[in-house]
């Protein structure tokens, strides 16, 4: 293993086992965190492994043929995930988003979505529940996902010419295949199917018209990211971030948009429609405009591990409380505890030289 190697598989591991208070309060499904924001979302990475060696997220040099991945004992199992989710929901989670890694690598991946839609929510309706995926498996396993009770899936696709998303996701995988697996998961009902693009200055950025031309006019909902700064391994420069508003003023020249309303309070995506009727799209702009101020989302690590922010430097080992007889009620007082000193708000004052602080790797916490 490379000593780079060596340094994330050591923040990796750097975990505080979480305060178990003596009293836990019983939940009372509007936890609040110390800025007052509620835990309404969970994000559950069920693998760290993938097939794509995307060169923003898990770049060869880093991810290569010697890295270690992590032991299949140390993956919190589907009775560990559904049991933490249910103590999540008695705190107010109401929608989960299984990614990883690659989600759809975890074996009978279905089986874990069935599970998790057989729990209702603090209120007593249907958790919603969803899952990324960069689409390789995707038409293969959108029926079984779909019969499993799924809703719908995030495909991510950062380019349609085929040299430039084989480069860009460095395992020589076709643009074809991605889009018969979107096709696949509109046929069977996981809709509207949203497209994830991450779009790289001077690197994909010549494809957001192809992506936008491609999509218009279709079902999907085709989504910019700006390249974050996520994990230690991807290089990240300001200057290869393009901004939304960059995005959306080239779009904006060929076909007009205008901003339409959010689904809901807290929505991520500002979305943007198309002025002939040609549809939606959406852009997230996690860098050049922070949305920590309502941002209500956990992650929980493919081990268990709680982070309270994307951009956290360390965890909090729910699995050893899970695996050392702790019952739900002292867990639940554990994460009432977590979430409420929570004040992360990372994006609001990113800099060039928190850019260089050590943080979790994107494909260990989940997207
Ligand atoms: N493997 C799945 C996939 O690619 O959809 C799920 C995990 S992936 C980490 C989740 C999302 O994070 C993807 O849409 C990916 O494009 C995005 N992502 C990864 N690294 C990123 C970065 N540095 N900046 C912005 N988005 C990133
Ligand atoms: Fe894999 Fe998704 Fe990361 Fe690409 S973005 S390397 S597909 S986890
Ligand atoms: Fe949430 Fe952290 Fe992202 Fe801010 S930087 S939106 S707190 S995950």
């Amino acid at each position: 293993m490379t000593e780079r190697n060596t340094t994330i598989a050591d923040h990796r591991y750097a975990a505080r086992v979480p305060t178990v208070p003596e009293q836990p309060l019983a939940p009372t499904g509007k936890l609040r965190d110390a800025r007052g924001r509620l835990l309404h979302d969970l994000r559950i990475s069920v693998t760290d492994r993938c097939n794509f060696r995307c060169t923003y997220c898990m770049p060869k040099s880093v991810f290569g043929k010697d890295y270690a991945f992590l032991p299949q004992a140390s993956l919190l199992s589907f009775e560990e995930i559904a049991r933490l989710v249910r103590i999540f929901v008695g705190h107010g989670v109401e929608k989960i988003r299984l990614t990883g890694g690659e989600p759809l690598l975890r074996k009978d991946i279905e089986r874990l979505v069935a599970m998790l839609c057989a729990i209702p929510t603090w209120r007593g309706a249907p958790l919603e529940i969803t899952l990324t995926t960069n689409g390789s498996l995707l038409a293969r396993k959108a029926r079984a996902l779909r019969d499993a009770g799924l809703r719908r899936v995030t495909v991510s696709l950062d380019a349609l010419d085929d040299r430039v998303f084989r480069a860009m996701n460095d395992a020589d995988f076709p643009v074809s295949d991605v889009l018969d697996g979107i096709d696949a998961a509109q046929r069977a009902g996981l809709a509207p199917v949203k497209v994830n693009m991450v779009v790289r200055r001077g690197v994909n950025d010549h494809e957001i018209l192809p992506m936008a031309r491609h999509f218009r006019g279709s079902p999907h909902v085709l989504r910019f990211i700006e390249f974050m700064d996520v994990g230690a391994s991807n290089g990240w420069r300001m200057d290869e971030v393009l901004p939304s508003t960059e995005v959306l003023a080239r779009i904006g020249e060929h076909f007009p948009v205008a901003p339409a309303d959010p689904n809901y309070a807290g929505e991520v995506a500002r979305r943007w429609r198309y002025l002939d009727g040609g549809g939606e799209i959406g852009v997230i702009s996690s860098v050049t405009q922070p949305f920590c101020g309502g941002c209500t989302r956990a992650r929980l690590s493919t081990e268990g591990r709680l982070y309270t922010c994307l951009f956290a430097d360390s965890g909090h080992d729910l699995r050893a409380l899970l695996r050392s007889g702790h019952s739900d009620e002292q867990i639940s007082g554990a994460l009432a505890l977590l979430w409420g000193r929570r004040d992360d708000r990372y994006s609001e004052i990113r800099s060039s030289a928190t850019a260089s602080l050590r943080r979790i790797e994107m494909s260990y916490i989940g997207g």
